[in-house]
Parts: C-alpha cells; sequence; structure tokens
C-alpha cells in the first residue's frame, strides 16, 4: 500500500488478498512446513510472518522481523549488535525489563533519564532510546540524538512501544532500528503477546532474522494472525484512546489526589514540545500519582470501567501500579491506558472513583 494514503487506509489495506480468496488469510499454524519452495520449515519463515511483517515494515518505514514478544525483540537486536565489552546506553526510567536484560550482558551499561542529561556516545556501540518513555511519558528528541549518537559512531534503537508506528517513525528521524511490543497497541486486543525489531539497514535485518532462526525464538502463526487482525483498527482505536486521554487529563488536572500528572499531548506537559514536533499522534497513556498505593487499591474497587493490569494500550481503560513490579518508581505511581469507551462514561467513572 502506498505510503501517500493515509494511515487509517494503509492499515485497513494493510492485506489486501486476490479476487477469490479471504481478506485476511488463515494462519499456518497447521503446517510446520511446506513442501518444496520457498517457506519451507516454520522455523524460518512462514507466509502469516510474511503479510504482518510487510504491513509492520511499510509502516516503520523499514523491514520488520517479527518476535514472540517485545522482549524477544529487544534481547534478539542486543544479541545481534553487542559484543562483550561493548557500551550500551539505555534509559534510566524505561521499561525496567530492559534494564535487567542489559545488566546481565556481559557489556558496560549506561544509564540516562529520557528527558536527559546523556552522556557523551564516544565509544559507545548501542544507544537504546524509549519515547514516550513507560511509565514516566518522558519524551526524548529522536533525530537529535540519532545525529549526536551517529557522529561518535554509534548505533541507534529507539523502543516505539507506547507510540506505535502511526504514532512516531523513529526511523524516519534518523534512528537505526526500531523495537516494539505489539502485545500493547499494535495489536490491541489484549490477547496475544508478540515484538517486532525494524530496520532500513538490510544487512542489520538479515542478522536479526538469522538470529531468530538460530535462536528458535518464534512467533506462533495463530498469535501473528491475530495481531494482524487487530492491525487494521489501529487508527480507529487511538483516535478513541486519544480522546478519551485528553479528557481525562483535562478532569484529573488539578484535583487535589493527583499529583505528577503526564500525557505529551497536553499543551501545559513539559513532554509537549518536542512531543509536538516528532509525533504524529500522542495515544492514550496517562501516568500521574495517588497518594499511596492503598489509595490506588481504593480507586480501583471504586471504579466499574478502570480495570487493574499489567499490560496497555487494548480495547479496555487499564491501570497499572508500576511499583507492585519492582519498577523503582513511587508506590502510588499509577499508568493509565485509556481504552475505547465513550469518552463521558470514562470520566464520570474516574472522577466517581477518585
Ligand atoms: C511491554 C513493553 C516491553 C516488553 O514487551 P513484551 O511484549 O511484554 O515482552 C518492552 N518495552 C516497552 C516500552 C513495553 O511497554
Amino acid at each position: 500500500m502506498s505510503a501517500e494514503y493515509g494511515d487509517g487506509t494503509r492499515v485497513v489495506h494493510s492485506v489486501r488478498a486476490a479476487a477469490g480468496e479471504p481478506f485476511l488469510g488463515g494462519p499456518v499454524f497447521a503446517s510446520a512446513y511446506h513442501l518444496g519452495g520457498g517457506n519451507a520449515y516454520g522455523r524460518s519463515d512462514n507466509a502469516t510472518w510474511q503479510a504482518l511483517e510487510g504491513a509492520l515494515g511499510a509502516l516503520d518505514g523499514g523491514e520488520a522481523v517479527l518476535f514472540p514478544s517485545g522482549m524477544a525483540a529487544i534481547s534478539a537486536l542486543s544479541r545481534v549488535v553487542l559484543a562483550p565489552g561493548d557500551v550500551v546506553v539505555v534509559p534510566s526510567d524505561g521499561y525496567y525489563l530492559t534494564r535487567t536484560l542489559v545488566a546481565g550482558l556481559p557489556v558496560r551499561v549506561v544509564e540516562a533519564p529520557t528527558v536527559g542529561p546523556y552522556p557523551s556516545f564516544e565509544g559507545v556501540r548501542l544507544v537504546l532510546l524509549e519515547t514516550p518513555s513507560n511509565p514516566g511519558m518522558d519524551v526524548c528528541d529522536i533525530a537529535a540524538l540519532s545525529a549526536a549518537a551517529h557522529a561518535a559512531g554509534a548505533l541507534v534503537a529507539v523502543d516505539n512501544t507506547t507510540a506505535t508506528p502511526l504514532g512516531q517513525r523513529p526511523l524516519a528521524l534518523g534512528a537505526d532500528v526500531v523495537v516494539s511490543s505489539d502485545t500493547k497497541a499494535v495489536a490491541g486486543h489484549s490477547d496475544v503477546l508478540l515484538g517486532h525489531v525494524s530496520t532500513v539497514d538490510a544487512e542489520l535485518a538479515a542478522r536479526v532474522r538469522a538470529e531468530r532462526t538460530t535462536s528458535g525464538a518464534i512467533p506462533g502463526p495463530f498469535e501473528v494472525w491475530l495481531a494482524h487482525r487487530g492491525l487494521g483498527t489501529l487508527d480507529l482505536r487511538l483516535a478513541r484512546q486519544a480522546e478519551n486521554a485528553a479528557a481525562l487529563y483535562a478532569a484529573l488536572r488539578g484535583r487535589p489526589e493527583v499529583t505528577g500528572l503526564r500525557w505529551p499531548g497536553a499543551p501545559d506537559d513539559p513532554a509537549f514540545a518536542v512531543a509536538s514536533r516528532q509525533m504524529r499522534r500522542f495515544g492514550g497513556v496517562l501516568t500521574f500519582r495517588l497518594r499511596d498505593a492503598a489509595a490506588v487499591a481504593d480507586f480501583l474497587s471504586r471504579s466499574a470501567l478502570v480495570a487493574a493490569s499489567t499490560s496497555f494500550g487494548g480495547l479496555h481503560t487499564t491501570l497499572d501500579r508500576r511499583a507492585q513490579w519492582g519498577d523503582p518508581v513511587p508506590e502510588g505511581l499509577v499508568r493509565l491506558s485509556a481504552g475505547c469507551e465513550d469518552t463521558a462514561d470514562l470520566v464520570a467513572d474516574v472522577l466517581a472513583a477518585l
């Protein structure tokens, strides 16, 4: 599908079957191998992966390689690009398992907060950015940091999970690699775990693909098929989620129970200046703090529409108190993922629960 079409058209038409075939061909889950020709063995490649990789690659502006989860994608990338003794820069406030992952590798890890300041990139092999950061919803300037990293000879990867390829195109902004947990808004229905790596570097994509084949960490075709079916409504879902996030931001702002409210789409948010330059839409994820863990539990018990869930980006509004998972953030900090409910219902429910 031509990049000249709008986002909604592109995701809806990300599968376009030939006459007489279903719009979205069935998953190849019943077949471990194909007789003869390409797609010979299901660990190397198959038609269901190719369909979604084609769609995600076109949206990212690169070549996409699917993995069974976001962490599998990040870990495959780190195995491909990092050698013992290399220096890697990761966000100190990003997805906590990314830090756990690199801490276990024979590399030197330098942590930097998403808003900066960043260290010198001299001697650095990989700069892994995450913007907006999960859970803090801070934003960094992908173009400026990519230029600085490239001047020092470093490779730049961006975790684009929170933004999705419709919210932000890191490869077009100068990054070398995108990593994503498609478990969240990309698949969007809270029914699969999935991830991908995208890059404009064909040689790097081939190495990532070879790593997947060798490691054997491959996604199930049925999960890939479900994610592809979900992708068709990404534009619609993000539009409602962002509308709901904007309304919740306005309703929560100034409430005495709420502090540290963050949503990069709000003009008075510290991230807005950079976010409005590099993001194409802001999505539905907000972060704020209630007094403590008990206040969050009370809020959840009184809400009829907000479910406690550690994932985000789905149809339902969900809330996660991050400190319970060992994320080093304040006890009462929550990440709220606005779903696709009616805006008035959601705002009324959240205000009543507060
Ligand atoms: C969820 C998440 C991951 C990990 O993805 P999984 O699919 O759960 O393995 C990585 N990065 C970010 C920013 C995430 O939110």
